[in-house]
Order: structure tokens, then C-alpha cells, then sequence
């Protein structure tokens, strides 16, 4: 697929879901949140739901934990228009509630289209309720910070996922945002795996390979300036 055609394929999508009325958050939505990002990226972040700044303008993670999150992409160089970012709902729960699990299941189509679409090597699930949709069976306490191979049911099957802490838990708690450094810091060590195990496909099938994450780097002190995000010709974040 042509990024050209990644692009209309996305956009497509994301016209059904501003249309949608699948489950009852469409009820009480002022704007769906599609989703938004690079067409030809090599890395997805998948969030929980939208907010009430996200509903507002229609984009995913606006407000200050956008702005984290723009701030952890900063410190290994990454920029957020250089990925693709989207969430598990994509409309509104009211009062910021949990998405219920009829509501997750509804929309779950709709992320798996995107998957199919982006093709990505390296997944970031942010919060418990995405962490569940690609590492069942476990807590976001023992998760975040590790990787597993994406099943391929989600629509990313070639792809590997790094579980971190919602931005919103890192705002509240200090040591949940220190975590969140950390895990990020894993990310472009996790992304070139992900890269070697693709290049490996009949291994993938087979089901043989395994994916162990390269060592944490050094822990990323809160205070530390954000460095300058890199030139475009350096980036390595597409096919
Ligand atoms: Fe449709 Fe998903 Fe919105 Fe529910 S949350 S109305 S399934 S787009």
C-alpha cells in the first residue's frame, strides 16, 4: 500500500467513526476522536478513551496529557506528528468514566481497521484498559515497561508492544511519571527488534521467535531539559 493509499484508507475510517453510533458513548460525544498521525509510521500509540479537550476539538491526547506525552516522545527524539495515535474508544465516556466492556467490543473493529491499515512494528499501549486489549491477563504495575509480540487478531500481527502508564496517571503521580520515562527510553531499542523480527517472518509464523526487551537505559531524571527532536532526515520512524 502507497502512503497516498494508507492515507485515504485511514481517512475512510475515520469518517465511519465520526458517523458511528454503534454504542451508546455516541449519546453524549460533542466530537469522535479517530485518531490522527502518520500514515507511513512504524509506531502506533494506543490510549484508553477520549477526554473531555479531546472531545472538544476531535484529536486524541490535547490538553496536559497530550502535552506529556509530547514531552516523552521529546526525550528520545520522537515527535507525536511522526507517529499515529488513536485510542481504544473513540468517543467520549461520560464523566471520564471506564469504557465498558460492550463499548470497547463495539468499537474494537474500528482500531483493528486502523492496525490493518498502519501495519506497525511497535505498538505503545498507554493505560490498563489498552494494555488489556493487547496483553490480557496481567496489571499495568507488572506490564509497563515490557514487551510482547502483538497477537495477530488485533490487526497488527507483525508488530511488537510496549506497555506503558496512561500520561493522565503520570500527571497525578510522580513516580508513575518517572516510570514513564523509563519505558519510553525502551522504545527505539524495542522498535529495532521489532524491525529484526519482521525482516524474520517465517520465524514469526512459525511462532519462534521471542522478544526480550534490551536493558532499561539510565533512569531520565523529571528535570532534565527535553532534547531538541532531531531533523527530519534523521528520523527512522517509516518504512
Ligand atoms: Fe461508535 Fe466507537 Fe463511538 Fe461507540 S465509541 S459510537 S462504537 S465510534
Amino acid at each position: 500500500m502507497t502512503e497516498a493509499e494508507r492515507r485515504a484508507a485511514l481517512e475512510a475510517i475515520a469518517a465511519e467513526v465520526r458517523a458511528c453510533t454503534g454504542c451508546r458513548l455516541h449519546e453524549g460525544r460533542t466530537r469522535a476522536v479517530p485518531g490522527e498521525g502518520h500514515p507511513s509510521t512504524e509506531v502506533v500509540f494506543v490510549g484508553e478513551g477520549p477526554g473531555m479537550n479531546e472531545d472538544r476539538e476531535g484529536r486524541p491526547f490535547v490538553g496536559r496529557a497530550g502535552d506529556l506525552l509530547v514531552r516523552l516522545l521529546g526525550s528520545i527524539g520522537w515527535r507525536r506528528e511522526d507517529v499515529f495515535i488513536t485510542n481504544i474508544v473513540k468517543c467520549r465516556p461520560p464523566e471520564n468514566r471506564d469504557p465498558e466492556p460492550d463499548e470497547v467490543a463495539t468499537c474494537a473493529p474500528f482500531l483493528r481497521r486502523q492496525l490493518e491499515v498502519l501495519d506497525p512494528s511497535l505498538i505503545v499501549t498507554l493505560g490498563r484498559h489498552s494494555m488489556g486489549r493487547f496483553m490480557p491477563g496481567t496489571t499495568i504495575s507488572r506490564a509497563h515497561g515490557t514487551v510482547r509480540p502483538v497477537d495477530p487478531s488485533t490487526g497488527a500481527g507483525a508488530a511488537l508492544v510496549l506497555a506503558m502508564y496512561h500520561p493522565a496517571a503520570a500527571l497525578r503521580t510522580p513516580a508513575v511519571e518517572q516510570a514513564s520515562y523509563a519505558d519510553i527510553g525502551l522504545a527505539p531499542g524495542i522498535l529495532d527488534d521489532a524491525r529484526a523480527r519482521r525482516a524474520n517472518a517465517p520465524d514469526i509464523e512459525a511462532g519462534g521467535a521471542t522478544a526480550d526487551p534490551p536493558e532499561p537505559p539510565p533512569h531520565r531524571a523529571n528535570d532534565q531539559p527535553t532534547p531538541e527532536p532531531p531533523a527530519l532526515d534523521q528520523l527512522t520512524l517509516f518504512r
